[in-house]
């Protein structure tokens, strides 16, 4: 076995076992729950309930993280059925205000009649009280012609009272969700909260180092030059069975970092040292998230550095989203946090950063002063004149392969799986309308958040906002941004999101497509149809295509990551930014003139 054979092999290794021990670590904790660790997150009456059904679990050892959090769910069901028995409005509360409310023939409604139902005056029946009275004021003094009518009004309200009780007065599902992770991670006791470095360096340093030693190990002392050598023959990067095993990795990662994070507490347990020395508290799910983000791109951008040394364009352009990376998503935002500040990503532009506009992203910028302000101004700014500015002189490529985070992790760890793109035309058609279906979504939603914020009215045309956002939050920014947008890399290629999904890429695609300098033009008397660049575009384009056809590409999808001008191996593609004359041309059908000459000869 040569050197190089054999430093992939401790590559690999050394990168498998580290995956192996990261995954036993899942269940490797104690966990004790105590009254403290509950005191911490809450005094209200909800908590009080909580403490009380959770009396079971206070103290006890549990050594699998399963059953602790079983026995968490269940104490959250019960606390909820007792709040929501406590405080639900009865059918005997609505008979009693319609019998109250009748005057001859007919109904007239007062709320009066609802403190004459509530005798007796707890904090429990002054709740009651209030809702009531809230939900039906606008029924006040109105004469009401059956009893059926006011009965059908009085009913909807109830109904209103008891499906919102829990969210006003109990815990609502999200709420839940952050609890039953804090207070698991509270729980964990044993060798891995007391030793998190050292895990840290079991884990995730040795992956790290074992994808740098593979891939100095592949493209150490090779001469300049793109090589896909292989490629077709990789199990990993050819949806062989390792590939499809990467994928469900990934996919499962992300279901679990967005919907389960209380199952991966002790992967959060061992990154908490370094969110003390860069923001001075403890770490979440999502600072996991960024750190392991941060470092795929940063591994996987030096492996893109060493394949495609010789190329300038390409090594200059992996240093800028490792820079963008690291220095704006990842350490500013902390730095800021630990400021005091609103940790914003400077890069991150809506659609893309889609909670811009929320009530609660408005309101902590405007409580943060001028810097709040600038933010704002900031933000504004990019989307009105950045992004349309920028994308006529350069084209999309200036963010999506300079800048974006997400293009960032598509051009590094994405790399390998880029030819796994789909070209056919069914995809380019699903494509458009995806892509531009998600925008107008993303549009929707925000113009709903903003009515709701500006008129105070919770529905737009009949559909309450704060379902909207839901839906987007849920089927967007979780499923389609995360588990399919990465966890598909090795299934679909690395670009599924911002082909598929990416409001931001539908917006800069649009201007790219109608207005911009920006074009790969191409030589197609020299073009060999060897068919390099079709199969290594990641967003599908079938370049190969334009190039017999002497036609510039112009696509919408285009992210100008230049990767086929690389490939080519007779220099036909050529990324240009030129006067817009010229840059809608006609197909040429190259070697026509050729043959009409000598058929007129
Ligand atoms: S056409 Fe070329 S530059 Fe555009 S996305 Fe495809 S490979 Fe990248
Ligand atoms: S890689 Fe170059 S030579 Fe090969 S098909 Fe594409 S444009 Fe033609």
């Amino acid at each position: 076995m040569n050197i190089r054979k054999l430093l992939k092999f401790i590559g690999v290794f050394l990168f498998t076992m580290a995956l192996v021990v990261s995954f036993s670590l899942l269940t490797m904790s104690d966990y004790i729950l105590t009254k403290e660790i509950i005191n911490q997150k809450g005094d209200t009456k909800k908590f009080e309930i909580f403490k009380s059904e959770a009396v079971g679990m206070l103290d006890k050892v549990y050594d699998w993280n399963f059953t602790f959090i079983k026995d968490l769910k269940k104490t959250f069901d019960q606390t909820n059925q007792i709040i929501r028995d406590q405080y639900s409005i009865s059918d005997i509360t609505i008979e009693t205000i319609i019998d109250l409310s009748r005057q001859g023939e007919s109904y007239v409604y007062s709320t009066s009649y609802v403190d004459k139902v509530f005798p007796s005056k707890d904090k429990t029946t002054e709740i009651k009280i209030k809702t009531l009275k809230d939900y039906t004021g606008w029924m006040e003094e109105t004469d009401f012609s059956s009893k059926e009518e006011l009965q059908k009004q009085l009913t909807n309200a109830q109904t209103n009272i008891n499906n919102n009780i829990i969210y006003q007065e109990g815990f609502g599902n999200y709420e839940i969700k952050q609890l039953k992770f804090s207070l698991t991670k509270q729980a964990s006791q044993g060798f891995i909260v007391d030793n998190s470095w050292l895990w840290l360096l079991l884990t995730v340093g040795l992956m790290c180092i074992g994808g740098l030693i593979y891939a100095f190990a592949t493209y150490w002392r090779e001469v300049p030059g793109i090589k896909n050598n292989s490629t077709f023959f990789s199990s990993v990067k050819s949806l062989g069975w390792i590939g499809i095993v990467l994928g469900i990795i990934l996919t499962g990662f992300y279901v679990l970092i967005y919907f389960y994070p209380e199952y991966i507490t002790n992967w959060v347990l061992l990154v908490d040292p370094v969110s003390r020395l860069l923001n001075g508290g403890e770490a979440s799910h999502w600072f996991l998230y960024g750190f392991i983000y941060t470092l795929a791109i940063l591994v996987m951008g030096i492996r893109m550095y060493l394949k495609y040394k010789g190329n300038n364009i390409q090594m200059i352009r992996t240093v800028s989203v490792m820079f963008f990376q690291l220095g704006f998503a990842f350490l500013i935002p902390e730095i800021l946090y630990s400021l005091n500040k609103p940790g914003y990503d400077f890069k991150n532009i809506w659609p893309l950063d889609y909670d811009f506009f929320y009530g609660y992203n408005l309101n902590q910028l405007m409580s943060s002063g001028a810097f709040g302000w600038f933010i704002l101004f900031w933000g504004i700014t990019l989307i009105i004149i950045g992004v349309p500015v920028l994308t006529f002189f350069l084209g999309k490529r200036w963010y999506c392969s300079w800048v974006c985070g997400c293009g960032g992790l598509a051009e590094t760890l994405g790399d390998p799986f880029r030819h796994l793109s789909d070209k056919s035309m069914k995809a380019w058609k699903i494509e458009r309308w995806l892509v531009h279906g998600v925008l107008v979504f993303a549009v929707l939603n925000t113009a709903a958040v903003l009515y709701t914020l500006i008129s105070g009215n919770g529905s737009l045309l009949g559909i309450g906002t704060e379902q909207i956002k839901t839906s987007y939050g849920f089927l967007i920014s979780s499923i389609f941004a995360g588990v399919i947008g990465v966890g598909f890399y090795p299934l679909m290629g690395s670009r599924v999101w911002c082909r598929f999904g990416c409001p931001l890429a539908a917006y800069l695609g649009i201007v790219q497509r109608f207005k911009s300098r920006f074009r790969i033009t191409t030589n197609g008397g020299q073009c060999i149809s060897c068919g390099n660049c079709s199969t290594y575009c990641e967003m599908g384009i079938d370049v190969r295509m334009y190039a017999q056809r002497g036609q510039n590409i112009i696509r919408a999808a285009c992210v100008g990551c230049g990767i086929c001008a690389a490939v080519c191996p007779r220099g036909v593609l050529k990324l240009e930014n030129k006067k817009e004359e010229g840059r809608f041309n006609e197909p040429k059908l190259i070697g026509n003139e050729i043959y009409s000459q000598v058929d007129s000869i």
